[in-house]
C-alpha cells in the first residue's frame, strides 16, 4: 500500500479538504490520522472508534468529493483503529500526513460548479442566540430572497470561531436544498487571490471572470485576504459588480468591520449598501446549549456539570469550546476514563489558562485606552473619587466591560471595586447618552477600535 507523502500528486486533494473543513477542524480530526491509498481505496488509520464515527458521519463525503474532483476516482474509504498512547498529545503535535501544498495536478471536474459546501454546517444545527440572532436571520432572509437588493451583499463579521463559516455554508446548503440546480460557490478570499494570480500567469483571466460571473450566489469567506492587494481587490470589485448588477447574491465574511478592511472607497461603499452584521461572543446559556448539541450529536455520555464547567471556562471562541469537548471525549473514550470535572480541568489546563489571560487582557486594555483618552490614572478606576472628570470615564469603562468582555456584572464590579448595581447604573447611563448623542456615540466607537487594536497586540 502506498503511504501518502508530501509532494504527492494527492496533495491538492488534501488542500481542498482542508479548505472546506477549515484549518482547525482539519488539524483536529484529520492531521492525527495516517492515510494509505491503493487502487480506489483510501485507508484511514485512527486512534479510536469515536474518531472513526466522527469522520465517517461528518467528513467522509467531503473526502470522497475531493478525490473525485482531483483524480476522477470514486473511492471507498476503509478504517483501521490503532490506539495511540496519548491522542491529545498527538492532536497537539500533528503527525505526518501529506501536508497540503499547492502543486499542479490533473483536475477532473464533474460539474462546472462544485459548490464546495460542507453539509454538516446547516441552519438546523446552528444555535441561535442574542449574540448571533441578527446574522442568523439575515442569512435565512438571503436564502428566501436571493439577490434581493435589501440583503445584498450580506456581510458577516466577527472575531474567529464564532460561526461565520458555518453560516456561509448553511446558506449555500439551504439554497441547494431548495434548488439543486442553483450555481452556488463557496470559497475563501485567500483562494480567490491565488486563483486570480494563477489566471494572470496562465493568461486565462477571461475564463476566470466568466466562472464567477455566472454564479447565482457567491459565498466568500474571510475577505480580509482580498483587501489591500490592489490587483485582486480590483478584480474582486469587477466580479462583485457584475454579480450585484445582475441581481445575484453575494455573501461575505470578514474578521473585522468593513470600515476596518481598508478597502478602496468604491468597493467599500458597495459593501456598505447591503446588510452588515456582527456575531458577538455567545453568553453562558448559549455556550451550554452549543456543547449539549455537540454532545448529543456524538452520542457520548458526559454530564451537565462537566458541560457547564467547559462552558464557563471557554468564553471567547466556539471552535475552542467544541474542540475542548471533543478533546475530552476523545481522551476518555480511548483511556476508558469517565469524564469528570477534575479530568476536564487537567486535560484542558492549557486552553483554560490561555482563556483566562485573554479575558484579563481585555479589562486592562479597556482601562488603559479609556484612561489615556480621558487623561485619568489607572488607580482612578478603582478609587472612591466622585468628581465628574473621573466618575464619567470610569462609568464609560464599566459600560465597555459589559459590551466587550464576557465577564458577569459581579465580576466587572470587582474590577472596579464596586458592586454589580453600580455597573448596571453606569451601563444604562452610557447607553442612553450613546442613543441621544451621535458625537458621543462616534467617540465611543473610536475608543472601541482603539481597545481592539491594543488587545490584538
Ligand atoms: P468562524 O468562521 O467565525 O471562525 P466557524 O463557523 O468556523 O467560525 O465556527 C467554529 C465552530 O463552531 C464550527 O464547528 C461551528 O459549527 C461551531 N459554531 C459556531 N457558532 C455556533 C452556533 N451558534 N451553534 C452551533 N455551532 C456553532
Ligand atoms: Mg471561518
Amino acid at each position: 500500500m502506498d503511504t501518502l507523502s508530501t509532494g504527492d500528486t494527492l496533495a491538492p486533494v488534501f488542500t481542498e479538504i482542508e479548505t472546506i473543513l477549515g484549518k482547525d477542524t482539519y488539524d483536529m480530526w484529520l492531521r492525527p490520522a495516517s492515510f494509505g491509498f491503493e487502487g480506489q481505496t483510501l485507508t484511514i488509520q485512527l486512534p479510536n472508534q469515536f474518531w472513526q464515527k466522527t469522520i465517517q458521519s461528518r467528513y467522509e463525503h467531503i473526502i470522497k468529493d475531493a478525490f473525485l474532483k482531483h483524480t476522477g476516482l470514486e473511492i471507498t474509504v476503509s478504517y483501521i483503529i490503532k490506539e495511540i498512547k496519548d491522542p491529545v498529545q498527538t492532536v497537539l503535535q500533528s503527525t505526518p500526513i501529506p501536508s497540503p501544498v499547492q502543486t499542479a495536478a490533473p483536475v477532473i471536474q464533474k460539474s462546472p460548479f462544485p459548490a464546495r459546501l460542507n453539509d454538516s454546517y446547516r441552519f438546523d444545527n446552528f444555535i441561535e442566540s442574542p449574540s448571533n440572532r441578527f446574522a442568523y436571520k439575515a442569512a435565512q432572509a438571503v436564502v428566501n430572497k436571493l439577490g434581493n437588493r435589501e440583503n445584498n451583499p450580506l456581510v458577516i463579521y466577527s472575531t474567529p470561531g464564532l460561526g461565520k463559516t458555518h453560516l456561509l455554508h448553511a446558506i449555500g446548503n439551504q439554497i441547494l436544498q431548495q434548488n439543486p440546480a442553483a450555481r452556488v460557490l463557496y470559497m475563501s478570499g485567500e483562494e480567490f487571490v491565488s486563483e486570480y494570480i494563477e489566471a494572470l500567469q496562465n493568461k486565462s483571466s477571461e475564463s476566470f471572470r466568466k466562472k464567477y460571473r455566472s454564479l447565482d450566489c457567491l459565498l466568500m469567506d474571510d475577505i480580509q485576504f482580498v483587501a489591500g492587494k490592489a490587483a485582486s481587490e480590483g478584480e474582486f470589485f469587477y466580479t462583485f459588480n457584475a454579480l450585484f448588477e445582475s441581481g445575484r447574491q453575494i455573501v461575505l465574511s470578514s474578521d473585522r468591520t468593513p470600515h476596518e478592511l481598508g478597502l478602496e472607497e468604491r468597493l467599500s461603499s458597495r459593501l456598505l449598501s447591503g446588510i452588515i452584521t456582527e456575531i458577538k461572543k455567545p453568553n453562558l446559556e448559549t455556550r451550554i446549549a452549543i456543547l449539549r448539541q455537540k454532545r448529543d450529536s456524538i452520542n457520548f455520555d458526559i454530564g451537565d456539570d462537566v458541560i457547564s464547567f467547559i462552558a464557563e471556562g471557554i468564553q471567547t471562541n466556539v471552535r475552542e469550546l467544541e474542540g475542548s469537548l471533543f478533546r475530552l471525549v476523545s481522551y476518555c473514550s480511548t483511556h476508558g476514563v469517565i469524564p469528570t470535572i477534575p479530568v476536564a480541568k487537567e486535560l484542558l489546563a492549557d486552553i483554560l489558562t490561555q482563556e483566562e489571560q485573554r479575558l484579563a487582557v481585555n479589562v486592562n486594555a479597556i482601562k488603559k485606552v479609556v484612561g489615556k483618552h480621558f487623561k485619568i490614572d489607572m488607580d482612578d478606576f478603582t478609587s472612591k473619587r466622585k468628581t465628574q472628570s473621573v466618575a464619567w470615564p470610569r462609568q464609560i469603562a464599566m459600560f465597555l466591560c459589559t459590551e466587550l468582555t464576557d465577564l458577569s456584572l459581579p465580576e466587572i464590579g470587582r474590577e472596579f471595586n464596586r458592586d454589580h448595581s453600580t455597573i448596571v447604573h453606569a451601563r444604562d447611563l452610557v447607553k442612553e447618552k450613546i442613543k441621544a448623542d451621535p458625537f458621543f456615540s462616534a467617540e465611543i466607537n473610536q475608543i472601541i477600535s482603539d481597545i481592539k487594536a491594543v488587545d490584538k497586540k
